[in-house]
This record gives structure tokens, sequence and C-alpha cells, in this order.
């Protein structure tokens, strides 16, 4: 509601909050690097400039949170060319039609006649498939925990109405496996995780405590309101100082110790762990979830072979350096110059959710 929304942006608890970090940090003689991994998380502290408002002690950095950022470009390809497929209708949330593929996108070759619709949930691909009973629907799957169980639901509802039609074309990933990755970066301290909001809701809380007792890094899991952001940070900047590496829950209003376990049977029933690609990273083992077996009827790349082109970066593109949080996206040459939102050459520049794409609305702040 909107008093609740206020409630978590009051500007005097937010100068409170400044104050406690200030004091917890401010005989800590290092740089402490906090790492947020979430998208909604690079908005909002674009957005309200929270990067600026923090002690030069603290440097807040991006990971690989925004989904469509860390998909590979191939799978870009692959649902190109499987546009082109005659009879095909592609399905998808609106940020992957811009994604450019290794020499085209889905905005390309929707111009050039392909059949491209953007839906709002998997569940509206479905009642395309239903009305077009000699068409193939196939549902671009890109996401985090957040979204997975809405794409396994949309399985099961085919499923149960005996949709032949209809096909899933996947790229989901998981976490906390690339946090994992990331902390055992020798190029890279991070010394705290800010855990992400909606996909904490799903996995829960104590899905980190591998990282921390593992890595011994301080995770803490975030509201994405400015206030809650403070506050985690307050959190992980007072586990710093103090020596300690544990799992805190910020964003208790919303996610518990052990997440949804009913959202996750749901995608454990259609869903099971796989290696993936990311984006600039390479391949994290366990760190992607595919179509089962009992469902492969409705995994498009097995249903729907298609030639693909061998995958092209683009030059010049620092995408993968930015998901690390190895550099910063002015930091990149064609940043602003040959990049815009308007004419992305990478996909942390399409997506709202993206780094590039924040620092461009936003500024570096
Ligand atoms: Fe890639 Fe554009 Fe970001 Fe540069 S500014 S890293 S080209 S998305």
């Amino acid at each position: 509601s909107q008093d609740l929304t206020t409630a978590y942006r009051d500007p005097a608890v937010a100068r409170a909050l400044l104050r406690q970090i200030e004091t917890t940090v401010r005989n800590y003689r290092r740089q402490m690097t906090l790492m947020e991994v979430c998208g909604t998380h690079t908005m909002a502290i674009y957005q309200h400039g929270i990067r600026a408002l923090l002690p030069e002690q603290i440097r807040l950095i991006s990971g690989p949170g925004c989904p469509v950022c860390v998909t590979p470009v191939d799978y870009v390809d692959r649902a190109v060319a499987l546009a082109r497929r005659p009879g095909t209708i592609i399905t998808t949330f609106g940020d992957m039609v811009r994604v450019p593929g290794s020499s085209s996108s889905l905005l390309r070759e929707q111009a050039a006649g392909a059949d491209i619709r953007i839906v709002y949930s998997p569940l509206d691909a479905i009642a395309i498939a239903a009305c077009n009973p000699g068409k193939e629907v196939v549902f671009l799957g890109v996401g985090f925990e957040t979204t997975t169980p809405t794409v396994a639901g949309a399985v099961l509802a085919a499923e149960k109405q005996g949709l032949t039609n209809f096909s899933v074309l996947g790229s989901h990933k998981t976490m906390p496996a690339p946090m994992m990755a990331l902390t055992s970066d020798p190029e890279l301290q991070v010394d705290g995780y800010l855990c992400p909001a909606h996909v904490s809701a799903i996995i829960g809380a104590d899905a980190y405590r591998p990282i921390v007792e593992a890595c011994r890094v301080p995770c803490v899991v975030t509201g994405f309101e400015p206030l809650d952001v403070l506050r985690g940070v307050l959190m992980l900047a007072r586990q710093v100082v103090e020596g300690r590496a544990e799992v805190e829950n910020e964003y208790s209003r919303v996610v518990r110790p052990d997440g949804n376990p009913k959202a996750r049977q749901i995608l454990e029933t259609v869903f099971e762990p796989c290696d993936a690609r990311w984006r600039g990273i390479g391949v994290i083992p366990g760190s992607g979830l595919r179509i089962r077996n009992s469902h492969a009827a409705f995994n498009a790349e097995l249903k729907l072979p298609v030639e693909v082109e061998e995958p092209v970066e683009h030059k010049g593109c620092l995408c993968g350096e930015i998901l690390k949080g190895k550099v910063r996206p002015g930091d990149c040459p064609l940043f602003r110059k040959i990049c815009t939102p308007e004419d992305p050459v990478g996909a942390c520049m399409v997506s709202s959710e993206g780094t590039c794409a924040a620092e461009y609305k936003y500024g570096n702040i």
C-alpha cells in the first residue's frame, strides 16, 4: 500500500541508518566490497543514489542478478532460429526481444515477419497455443527461481489440457551457485552479499548457508525499498567489521528461512538441476534448471531441432566483466556513445534491470 511504501522510504530513518553505517565503519581501515545479485536491487541503488550516500569504506558493486543479462548469446541465437521455423509462434517477456544475438535479434526477426508475441505470463502462452492448434507455440523461459515455478505451472497446465503444440525453450538459472563461483574468483574480493529479495522468497534465507559456511562471506537477505537496502548494508558492514559471517534476514516480512516449499515443489515436478552457462562467467555446475525427461515433450530444444549459428560475442562489449562486478558501465568504451537503450549492443543495456541501462538512466551514482 502507499503507506507501507512511504514507511520504507522515510528520509529521517534513512539519515539515521546512514549515521549508523558511518559509525560502524569509522575505524575500519580497508575498503569493503558488497555485491548485490538482484536486478531490482541494482535499480533501487541507482534510482535512490545510495552509492553516493555511503562512506568511502563501502563499495557497492552489481553482480549477475539480471536474468536477461546473464542469458548467453547462443540462447538468443536458438530463439532466433526457432522464430524462423515455419509455423512457429515465439512467446516471451518483453526484454528478450531486444537482446542482440550473434547476427540478429527477435525484434529484427519480428520486423522480417516472424510471429513473436510479448506475454506477461507463461499462461498467456498456453492460451495462444490453445487458440492456434496448427502452430507450435514456444515460450522463452528465462529467469531465476522467481519465475520458474510459473513456467512449471504452465507446463503442468498444458499437460492437463492435453496441449501438444506448446513447449519451453529454457534458460532457467538458480541462486546461490553464481555467488559461490564469484566468491572463489581470485580477482574479485567480495566481502559480503546483499542477497536477492524475490528469489529468496522462493528458495529461503537458509539457501545461503553453504556460502557462509564454505567461504565465510556474510550474506544478508534484503528487500528492495531504499530503507531495506540501507539496513542490509548496515547489517553486512557490522558483520564485516566484527569478523562474523552469518546469514541474516532483513526482509523477514516476506522471506522465510525455508522459503516457499509449495512453489519449489511445483518447480521440482517439472525441472531438475543442471549445469548452466552464464554470460561472461561461463559454465557453473548446478546453476541451472532443465525440464525433466518426464516432461521432455515440452522441451523445445529436444522437440524442435534447428540449425543454430556459431555464437559471436559483440566486440568491445564488457557485459561479462560487468556481470562479475569487475568493471563499471563507464569503463566500457561503447557506453552512451554506440550502446544506448534505444540501440543496445549488449544485454546489460537492454533490460531495465541491467547495470548499463540503470547507469544510463540515473548516471554514475
Ligand atoms: Fe555491453 Fe553496452 Fe554495457 Fe558496454 S555499455 S558493457 S556494450 S551493454
